[in-house]
């Protein structure tokens, strides 16, 4: 048997998957270093992207680094070729030190110098140099300028030996800086990719010619070798542009490629569009409010949604108090309109029996009460509603399940054990995810109802908001639906900061007032129980104190998430029925919960949080008519004076402290939550974003997603284009495309129909 071997030279595939990668063959603490930074393969190395460039094409002589030194220029690295004059023995220094918790224990001083001058040079910690260096070495130095006393010198400046006939390899350049190990420096890694690039041969680049010719982007392989050996400055703006955009358009590519697989290939159920006398449009009727626009674009998208073939994969996301809620009942509503059964799963006990009460009070408005329906079966529309959680006691528990089996629950609310359970539903044709993220193609599955003609529609809604950009990229399936709008006549809530105990004083004197006008405030702390660890003060804690010494006329109850849930359940409905004034809380209360009548949040530690979730707390009032408080509490010392980002005050400050102000101030100043939660993933690191997502997707090296928000757009723009036109992406020019596509996600990721 003959055996054929085709060969493709479609050159180094970048973004191979592990198997296909091309090893790199090292030993000794090169290899050591390599395994710490997760670099197993020449793909890997290459895709070790430099953190930062230096720019060391300038080389100076030392005559004029006094110059550059007295003209108040001195900062900023600079480098020299320059000749060792004198290299001194490792001294021990240390002692007297304090605070400092890297304290340098020895020091090397030498002088160097040129035709022009000379300067001295000082080490810390670094006595190799010194066997390294001898008198008469000739070297490139290069490091940051600075003065000691009169006397200008370097300071731990990073250096080249000169060798005769050899072009130095880390001066006269534009530097890239890669993130190191203690085996392998930056300069190591270097050595490392030039081999790798040489060895590389040329590097494929999936992208049709013309489409990289009209988005003006250099070729694959010349964006890889600039971003590492780039000539001038300039270059490595269009490799970065290249490479950014190779992660998002993949990336993109893949997620619009899964959800059209989806939509050809998942049966769904085509609901009815509410009309005249559906039980949707009547329960419109009936609100008693009016909707705001935003609300009737999301219901509209919600029902042109659930018409269609395929199930609804939408979410939600919404300012704080945009009222949400109305727009997921809207969707279990025209599921029950046909007939079918709906669940809607809440992430807490709390919510999910607020919830409850919510709809239970909606129905009732639009269709009389849930007794009605037992006495008038017939002609009752009232849908019949349960609420399952896990501390439903045993034989009502046993009773609802039977009833949701035999398809006699229309509207099953609860917490997520409603799916992960063995709840099984007789025609489930909608389900409301709240504020729940990680509700990904997987999850779903486990949706599937028996008997109901397709899988059910979803619904997910979120009340930490992020760009539209962003949710398409991290929440790629999902169509999305932008609540932006509050309810008309929301009062604003003004917000304070407290950090003297006046000011707490005064907190407590406007809660006392408020309880005497028959409003609510929350009391929120960052722990449950006392803590000798950290001096944080906790909830339990303090409501004893609370009760006995600064509210002794009010009521005070106390929620935390470890209490018993019937516990929880009575102190929420005591302080929702007007029982208690006070409630003292941690974050069980962080989302959702909807009390209008409760108008000042006090946050305890409010240091502690972050911002979207401070946002969210304050978020618990301003529900109803009356104006609301919203205070900050902190123990970081303030520095009033001088507003954040002055740089005034900030050499004597403890960044921390600074930072901690500037976020609580930012809070203070903005009751926009698409803002705020866009400013704390500044904060926090975008990582996490992708953290709460599914495994699966592909990684980011070099993109990043709030700062190429742009790049985002254009990638997923082009993946909805280049699929409209051939959405197997079958054509001879985008198979290297396809290819990329399928070596950068997981196969269990994209093929979703045949898994399931
Ligand atoms: P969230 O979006 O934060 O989940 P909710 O759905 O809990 O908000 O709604 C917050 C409050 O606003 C509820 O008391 C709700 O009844 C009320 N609400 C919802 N929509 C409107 C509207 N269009 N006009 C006035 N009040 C509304
Ligand atoms: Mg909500």
């Amino acid at each position: 048997m003959t055996e054929t071997v085709v060969r493709l030279d479609r050159g180094l595939e970048v973004f191979a998957p592990p198997e296909r990668g091309t090893p790199l063959q090292k030993t000794g603490p090169a290899a050591k270093g390599l395994a710490k930074l997760g670099i197993a393969s020449v793909q890997d190395l290459l895709q070790h992207y430099p953190r930062y460039h230096v720019d060391r094409t300038q080389l100076r002589t030392i005559a004029e680094l006094s110059k550059l030194a007295d003209g108040g220029g001195a900062a900023g690295d600079v480098q020299v070729h320059a000749r060792v004059l004198k290299i001194g023995s490792p001294i021990r220094i240390g002692a007297g030190r304090t605070r400092t918790t890297k304290k340098p224990k020895t020091m090397i001083k030498g002088l160097i110098g040129d035709a022009t001058g000379s300067i001295a040079v000082t080490w810390f910690n670094q006595d190799w140099v010194a066997r390294a260096l001898k008198p008469g070495s000739e070297a490139f130095f290069y490091g940051r300028l600075s003065r000691f006393g009169r006397e200008l010198q370097m300071t731990a400046p990073r250096w080249e030996v000169v060798k005769t006939g050899k072009e130095p390899f880390n001066v006269g350049r534009i530097i890239p800086i890669y993130p190191a190990t203690a085996e392998l420096s930056s300069d190591g890694l270097r050595k490392l990719m030039w081999e790798a690039l040489e060895g590389a041969g040329p590097i494929a680049d999936p992208l049709p010619p013309p489409l990289r010719t009209r988005l003006k982007l250099p070729p694959r392989g010349e964006a890889l070798r600039l971003i590492h050996f780039p000539d001038a400055k300039g270059d490595v703006f269009g490799a970065r542009r290249r490479l950014v955009f190779d992660e998002l358009f993949t990336l993109q590519l893949g997620l619009v490629y899964r959800k059209r697989l989806l939509e050809r290939t998942v049966q769904g159920i085509s609901h009815h569009r509410p009309g005249p006398g559906s039980l949707a449009e009547e329960f419109v009727a009936a609100l008693p409010f009016e909707l705001t626009r935003a609300q009737e674009r999301a219901c509209e998208e919600v029902a042109g949604d659930m018409a269609r073939a395929h199930p609804m994969h939408r979410l939600v996301e919404g300012e704080v108090g945009s009222g949400k809620t109305v727009v997921a009942l809207y969707a279990c509503l025209i599921a029950m309109d046909g007939g079918f059964q709906a669940a809607f799963m809440a992430p807490t006990e709390v919510l999910a029996e607020q919830h409850h009460i919510t709809v239970d009070e909606l129905l009732t408005r639009a269709f009389g009460p849930a007794e009605g329906r037992n006495l008038f079966a017939a002609t009752s529309k009232r849908p019949v509603v349960r609420l399952l959680t896990g501390s439903t006691p045993h034989p009502e528990r046993q009773r609802t399940l039977a009833e949701v089996t035999r398809g006699e629950v229309d509207l099953l609310i609860g917490t997520h054990a409603l799916i992960q359970e063995a709840v099984s539903f007789s025609k489930l044709g909608a389900a409301v995810v709240d504020e729940q993220h990680r509700f990904g193609v997987h999850q779903r599955k486990g949706l599937r109802a028996k008997g109901a003609a397709g899988e059910p529609d979803i619904l997910v809604m979120t009340a930490t908001p992020i760009p539209r950009t962003l949710a398409v990229t991290i929440y790629g399936d999902l169509d999305v639906s932008i609540l932006d709008e509050l309810p008309r006549g929301r009062k604003p809530i003004t917000t304070t900061l407290a950090a003297t105990p006046q000011a707490r004083t005064d907190a407590y004197r406007l809660i006392e007032r408020e309880a005497a006008a028959g409003r609510g405030a929350f009391i929120v702390y960052a722990l449950r129980d006392e803590s000798d660890k950290v001096e944080l003060r906790s909830a339990k804690g303090e409501a004893a104190r609370l009760a006995k010494e600064v509210f002794p006329d009010l009521r005070v109850g106390l929620v935390h998430g470890d209490m018993p849930s019937a516990g929880k359940e009575t102190a929420m409905a005591a302080f929702r029925e007007g029982r208690t004034d006070v409630l003292v809380a941690t974050t069980v209360v962080e989302v959702g919960v909807d009390i209008p009548h409760a108008t000042v949040m006090l946050i305890e530690d409010a240091d502690r949080f972050g911002m979207a979730q401070l946002h969210q707390l304050r978020g618990r009032v301003g529900r109803g008519d009356h104006d609301s408080y919203c205070i900050l509490a902190t123990d970081v010392a303030l520095d009033g004076a001088t507003p954040a980002g002055n740089a005034g005050a900030k050499a004597t400050r403890d960044p921390a402290a600074a930072l901690a102000e500037e976020r609580l101030r930012a809070v203070a100043g903005s009751s926009d939550g698409f803002k705020l939660a866009l400013e704390d993933l500044r904060h926090r690191g975008e990582g996490q974003l992708f953290g709460a997502r599914q495994s699966g997707m592909p990684q980011l090296k070099m993109a990043r997603v709030l700062e190429h928000q742009d790049v985002i757009k254009l990638a997923r723009d082009l993946a909805v284009s280049l699929l409209d036109t051939d959405p197997e992406l079958r054509a001879f020019e985008h198979a290297d495309l396809a290819r990329e596509m399928r070596s950068r996600w997981r196969a269990s990721e994209l093929d979703v129909v045949q898994s399931g």
